[in-house]
């Protein structure tokens, strides 16, 4: 689940991720912050707040972060607000827009040279830019959003 709030955040949807240490906490903040709980855990669905209605979950099938996401692409519908790149993949952070010459200490010298749009998080500072790796995540993001769109198979 860990894996899947990144790639949530990848694609620009603010994705919490709890340990399962405390569940309570997890069911009351996603309540007050009007978020969907996402959970592999079946004891949480039987709790009275999301069998009611009060509290939309979904109850994600398998381990595999693939398959969690597209079973949240059938689900919730995620494609209409695809926003790549918009979100710290480790803090959940709307990111800030940078100057190249704002980054340039602070990247590599090949990715300088390469990049032109710079992404900070406020809060740990990491400094996002469009990589391959980034490019390649996003492709697949892609790829699970058109499939959505098509008819489905
Ligand atoms: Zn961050």
């Amino acid at each position: 689940m860990g894996k899947l709030a990144k790639w949530l955040r990848m694609m620009g949807y603010d994705s919490l991720f709890f340990d399962g240490s405390d569940d309570s906490h997890m069911v009351a903040r996603a309540l007050a912050e009007g978020r969907v709980l996402l959970t592999r855990d079946t004891e949480i669905m039987k709790r009275r707040v999301i069998n009611s209605g009060r509290l939309k979950a979904v109850l994600i099938n398998s381990e595999e972060p693939e398959q969690q996401m597209r079973q949240l692409m059938d689900t919730l519908n995620l494609n209409r607000h695809f926003r790549p790149f918009t979100l710290c993949l480790e803090c959940n952070q709307p990111l800030v827009e940078r100057s190249r010459e704002e980054v340039k200490d602070r990247v590599p010298p090949y990715v300088y040279k390469t990049q032109t749009q710079y992404m900070e998080c406020p809060v740990c500072h990491r400094i996002y830019w469009r990589g391959t790796h980034w490019q390649r995540m996003t492709r697949k993001m892609e790829k699970f959003a058109s499939r959505n769109n098509d008819s489905k198979d």
